[in-house]
Formats: C-alpha cells, sequence, structure tokens
C-alpha cells in the first residue's frame, strides 16, 4: 500500500468520516486510520435522533451510510492504533502499534473519546463478562435478567432505554440528586416502568458468586451505607476520556482535549482537531460532522499554501 499522501486523517467517525469526504472531493490524496470499527461511538449506540434530516436512525445504520460516503470519493483507509505523530521537516509521520508508518502533508486528529472504566476492585477481571461499555453490543446476554447502569449522562440513560426492551428491570444509580442527560430522555427514563433509579449513590464493590457477578454494593454518597443490588450485569457509562495520548501535550488542554481555533488548526502548523476530542462544549454527532467539514477545509487551505 502507498504511504505517503497529503492528508491523513486519524479516526473514522463522524468527523473523520466527513473530513474525509471534504478533503477528497478537493482533490487530496486522503488516508484515514481507524483502530476499531468504523463509524466511532455511533457503532455503539442504538438510536439517533438528533441529527438533522434523519428523525431516527438505528446507530450502526448511520454509521454504514457516513462510512460510505466517507469512501466514497477515493479516500483510502487502514487499520491500527496511532501511537506518534512527529514532524519530519514540514511532513508529518504517523506511526502505528503495528510498525506501520505513514507520511502527510497534514494530519486531522479526530479519535473521540474512550469510556472511563468502573473504578472498583476486579471490575478488569469481569469486563466482558458481566461488565460491558455497550449495551447495544451486549444488551442480548442478559435477556429477562436484572441489570445495573452506572451514571446519568445522555449515554447512561439512552442505553437505559435501549436495554428495558430486553431485560426483566433495569436499575441506574447516580451520585447526585439531578441526571445530567437532557430532559426530553430524562423524562422518558422516569416514566418507563423498567426502570428504577437510585440517587446518591456510587459503585463500590462487585458481589461475585461462583467467580459470575451475581450484584454490584452501592455506597450513599453522604451517609457512606452499603446496599447490595443484585444483578447479572453492570454497565458502566461514567463519561469518557480524550483519545489523544499519542499527541504533543503543547496542544491539549489540562483535560487531554486539542485546543483548536475557530478553524480547526491547532498551534502546531498542519494538525487539526476535530470531533469529540476537542475542546469543546457540544459533543454531538451533528458538531463532529461539522468540525471535519471545517478541519478538512483549513487542512488543504494550508497544504496549498505552504507546499
Ligand atoms: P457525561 O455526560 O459526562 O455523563 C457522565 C455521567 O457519569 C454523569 O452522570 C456523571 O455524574 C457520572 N459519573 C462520572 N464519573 C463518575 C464516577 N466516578 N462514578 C459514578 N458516576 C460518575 O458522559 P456521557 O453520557 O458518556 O456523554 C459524553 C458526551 O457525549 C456528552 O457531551 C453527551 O452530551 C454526549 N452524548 C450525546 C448524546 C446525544 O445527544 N444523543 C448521546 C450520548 C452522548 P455527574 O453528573 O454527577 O458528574
Amino acid at each position: 500500500m502507498d504511504t505517503q499522501f497529503e492528508v491523513i486523517i486519524i479516526g473514522a467517525g463522524p468527523a473523520g468520516l466527513t473530513a474525509a469526504i471534504y478533503a477528497s472531493r478537493a482533490n487530496m490524496k486522503v488516508l484515514l486510520l481507524e483502530q476499531e470499527t468504523p463509524g466511532g461511538k455511533l457503532v455503539k449506540t442504538y438510536k439517533i435522533e438528533n441529527y438533522t434530516g434523519v428523525e431516527s436512525s438505528s446507530g450502526v445504520d448511520l454509521a454504514m451510510s457516513f462510512m460510505n460516503h466517507g469512501l466514497a470519493f477515493g479516500a483510502k483507509m487502514d487499520f491500527g492504533s496511532v501511537v506518534k505523530v512527529e514532524n519530519v521537516g514540514k511532513i508529518k509521520k504517523v506511526t502505528l502499534d503495528n510498525g506501520k508508518e505513514f507520511t502527510a502533508k497534514a494530519v486531522i486528529v479526530a479519535t473521540g473519546t474512550k469510556e472511563r472504566p468502573l473504578d472498583v476492585a476486579m471490575a478488569d477481571r469481569f469486563t466482558g463478562r458481566g461488565i460491558s461499555y455497550c449495551a447495544v453490543c451486549d444488551g442480548a446476554f442478559y435477556r429477562d435478567k436484572v441489570v445495573t447502569i452506572i451514571g446519568g449522562g445522555n449515554s447512561a440513560l439512552e442505553e437505559a432505554l435501549f436495554i428495558t426492551s430486553l431485560v426483566e428491570k433495569v436499575n441506574i444509580v447516580i451520585r447526585r440528586d439531578e441526571f445530567r442527560a437532557e430532559p426530553k430522555i430524562v423524562e422518558e427514563v422516569l416514566k418507563n416502568e423498567k426502570i428504577n433509579v437510585i440517587y446518591k449513590h456510587l459503585p463500590e464493590s462487585l458481589i461475585i458468586e461462583d467467580n459470575n457477578i451475581v450484584g454490584l454494593n452501592i455506597k450513599h454518597v453522604d451517609t457512606g451505607e452499603i446496599t447490595p443490588l443484585m444483578c447479572s450485569g453492570i454497565f458502566p457509562y461514567i463519561g469518557a476520556d480524550p483519545a489523544t495520548s499519542f499527541l504533543d501535550k503543547a496542544i491539549l488542554n489540562e483535560r487531554g482535549y486539542i485546543i483548536v481555533k475557530a478553524d480547526m488548526s491547532t498551534a502546531i502548523e498542519g494538525i487539526f482537531g476535530a470531533g469529540d476530542v476537542i475542546d469543546k462544549e457540544l459533543r454531538q454527532v451533528v458538531t463532529a460532522t461539522s468540525d471535519g467539514a471545517i478541519a478538512a477545509n483549513s487542512a488543504v487551505k494550508y497544504i496549498k499554501n505552504n507546499f
């Protein structure tokens, strides 16, 4: 495969795939790099109802359509996890964990965020065996059982609503006495008879029997009282952190998000950011696609002016 490109886009979610459309249509030679499944978080999302022009779609359907569109104008795609982006003169060299190296005149980072892991003892050991970060992927394993979702943001509540169609009962454990999610979703959750909301509690420890998860001990944030919550599956949705470990800290804020100007450029010439990975207020599919278009347009301008 060719290793020299004009634009390398890291991350094939809504931002990266949109950047690929715009850069390819500007006649750039484009490479998209992805470490998992193209589509980003969309692939793990049950339903999307707030992307303009698409009143309702499954996350997977929208992801497929984004991917087909993203590659329709000639962008190439390869797989692997990026471990380094460095300057070699004016050129950027991008190194993957599988040893592959590519070069480009500009790089757009659209790597999104990674789910925060559940912070209780043995959570690692039981991930994939009772603890899951994807209700859409693993929900069917808990058919007619009781599951517990942790977190009160949009992700937690949307996935709670999805999983009610499969399971007997859903506990949602939140650490405050109010949700972070948008009101329409909160309203739906509160009127769903299969959902039991437990306020002001944090996960404390797993309850294990015969090497299987049978519950979760939760702790009251004020009184410290511990309550056992019997359930077969635990779905933590406690936020996410930016996937930027391979980037120069000079372009990141204190939480690791990429600091960009309005044109999506960063403090390093030729590196642009787009999507959930940038420092911004509203993380949505619609804002990610917009960032991707702007980043590609700026990368094309940068290349035309500097090479
Ligand atoms: P989020 O909005 O940051 O919510 C995280 C939730 O987990 C909050 O309820 C938070 O509690 C709780 N939490 C954080 N750390 C915790 C801990 N250690 N233990 C227990 N609970 C903890 O994360 P998200 O739901 O993954 O969403 C991420 C971004 O994507 C947001 O900007 C969201 O709006 C966006 N998103 C949008 C949609 C949509 O519009 N359809 C869907 C999914 C995600 P506190 O509230 O007390 O901090």
